[in-house]
């Protein structure tokens, strides 16, 4: 569904006037070229403190990779890269503030800012790690200034034996791909299996599970799967079975119309799998449904029903594929939560409980998953053009849009991207990690 708004706001008239009337007028945000996708676009700055402990292997990463690279100030506007892993004072800070303090006007239009720092928990000294918790106000404070300009700025920490899968979040985080995932911290630990794959066609020779791939972002993640060179098996109710079909074909995917919930569904997903092959690269359990109602009127079949779908079906699943040994060496498991499973929200407490569910799943199963080589990580998206969102009344939809830094809803591409990112080989540092595609909205902040 299109935002009217954002487009009279970038009309030439309507710069005019929403400038002069003190409207905000949202950027409309860069996304990945189809035809070239992952390829870092723009010049880097980038910058470090006194005893940077990862500086030199990323910017010799990233320069190798074909991005412009700075390390006093741009002629173009471009984007930020600071390291911070070396700040471990409060006076030291300031080298912090220095960067920022001279650069930050140099962030283009849709320009990233990444920082780096250590996982606080990962250091031994208690002062150190005080000041390195400080770098997370840093990053969500510099979103909310830059944000207007449809600018992103994201935090990397480094936990222990991280340095060695650096490259592929930074890489993310510096790319068109993570257009919509803003003011977020994404820890990298030690690759779980081999990350050796190629930066173009991350998943070629691949297969991947998607569920409620007929439509909206489960159909963008088939189809930027597809892209980055995977097999999609996608999976949908039987009433959508046309739909279904038809995705799957145009991306050359298979289809298997089932209901996630039916008894058997598990077991019939997981011998589908293992009657194409003997390993399955990645399972997204995107499917998800909502069933709004304020909770005294909300009814039994309305809870049970969603909690199905949402939570359920998704760990019955889990347990299909674990019980075989499909996923593992480099596997990838990825759920879909909600910012309302973070926030909550008024009318969606069944939502909400499946949707935390699902975070508490990601933290539960990243260590077990992690002893067998597989990753389990998730995004929580918040407003996100779907025929989900295109039901919500008109002036909580045009609330969703505004209410966050970039003043924006995201397109279903950009929790797609993200998504892209967790199962591509190179994440295997990436575990445990539920990341909001939100913009940074206000809600649950
Ligand atoms: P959508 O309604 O457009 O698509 C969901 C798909 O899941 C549909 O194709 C549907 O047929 C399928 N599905 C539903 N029940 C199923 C079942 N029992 N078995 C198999 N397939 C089933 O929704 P969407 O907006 O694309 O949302 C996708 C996911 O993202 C959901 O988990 C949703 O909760 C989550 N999410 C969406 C937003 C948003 O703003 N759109 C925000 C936060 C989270």
């Amino acid at each position: 569904m299109s935002d009217k708004y954002l487009e009279i706001a970038n009309s030439t008239w309507g710069k005019k006037i929403f400038t002069a009337i003190g409207l905000p007028d949202p950027v409309p945000l860069r996304r990945e070229d189809a035809r070239q996708p992952h390829k870092l676009a723009g010049p880097v700055l980038m910058g470090a403190s006194q005893g940077a402990l990862f500086a030199s292997s990323i910017g010799a990463s990233i320069e190798a990779a074909g991005v412009e690279l700075h390390d006093q100030s741009m002629e173009a506007k471009g984007h930020l890269l600071f390291d911070a892993s070396g700040i471990a004072s409060a006076e030291q800070s300031a080298e912090l503030y220095s960067f920022f303090n001279q650069h930050i006007k140099s962030v283009m239009d849709s320009g990233r800012v990444v920082i780096v720092g250590q996982k606080p928990s990962a250091v031994a000294d208690a002062d150190r790690a005080t000041v390195q918790r400080g770098l997370v106000g840093f990053v969500k404070s510099v979103a909310k200034e830059i944000g207007r300009k449809g600018a992103t700025v994201n935090l990397i920490l480094v936990d222990s034996g991280g340095e060695q899968a650096l490259e592929a979040p930074v890489r993310f985080l510096l790319s068109a791909g993570s257009a919509f995932m803003n003011a977020q911290v994404l820890t990298v630990a030690s690759p779980v299996a081999a990350m050796d794959a190629d930066w173009v066609g991350p998943l070629t020779g691949k297969s991947v599970l998607v569920t409620g791939a007929a439509r909206g972002i489960g159909l963008a993640i088939s189809q930027t799967m597809a892209r980055d060179g995977a097999t999609v098996i996608g999976v949908d109710v039987p009433q959508s079975q046309d739909d279904l079909v038809a995705a799957m074909d145009s991306i050359g995917g298979l289809s298997l119309p089932l209901d996630i919930t039916d008894a058997d569904a598990a077991e019939k997903i997981r011998d589908f799998c293992l009657s194409h092959s003997t390993t399955l690269h990645a399972v997204v359990h995107n499917a998800g449904v909502t069933r709004d109602k304020m909770l005294s009127r909300m009814t039994a079949h309305q809870w049970d029903l969603l909690m199905q779908i949402n939570l359920g079906a998704v760990q019955r699943i889990n347990k299909a594929l674990l019980e075989t040994e499909l996923l593992d060496s480099g596997g990838k498991i990825v759920g879909v939560a909600s910012i309302s499973g973070i926030a909550g929200n008024i009318g969606q407490t069944n939502y909400a409980f499946s949707k935390a569910a699902i975070i508490g799943m990601v933290e539960s199963l990243a260590e077990p998953c992690a002893a067998r080589g597989i990753t389990i990580n998730g995004v929580a998206p918040g407003f996100i053009e779907t025929q989900m969102t295109a039901a919500i009344p008109f002036v909580t939809r045009q609330m969703g849009r505004r209410l966050s830094s970039l003043g924006q809803g995201g397109l279903p591409i950009d929790v797609a991207e993200v998504i892209g990112f967790f199962v591509s080989p190179q994440a295997a540092g990436i575990n445990g990690n539920m990341v909001r595609v939100c913009g940074q909205s206000l809600l649950g902040a």
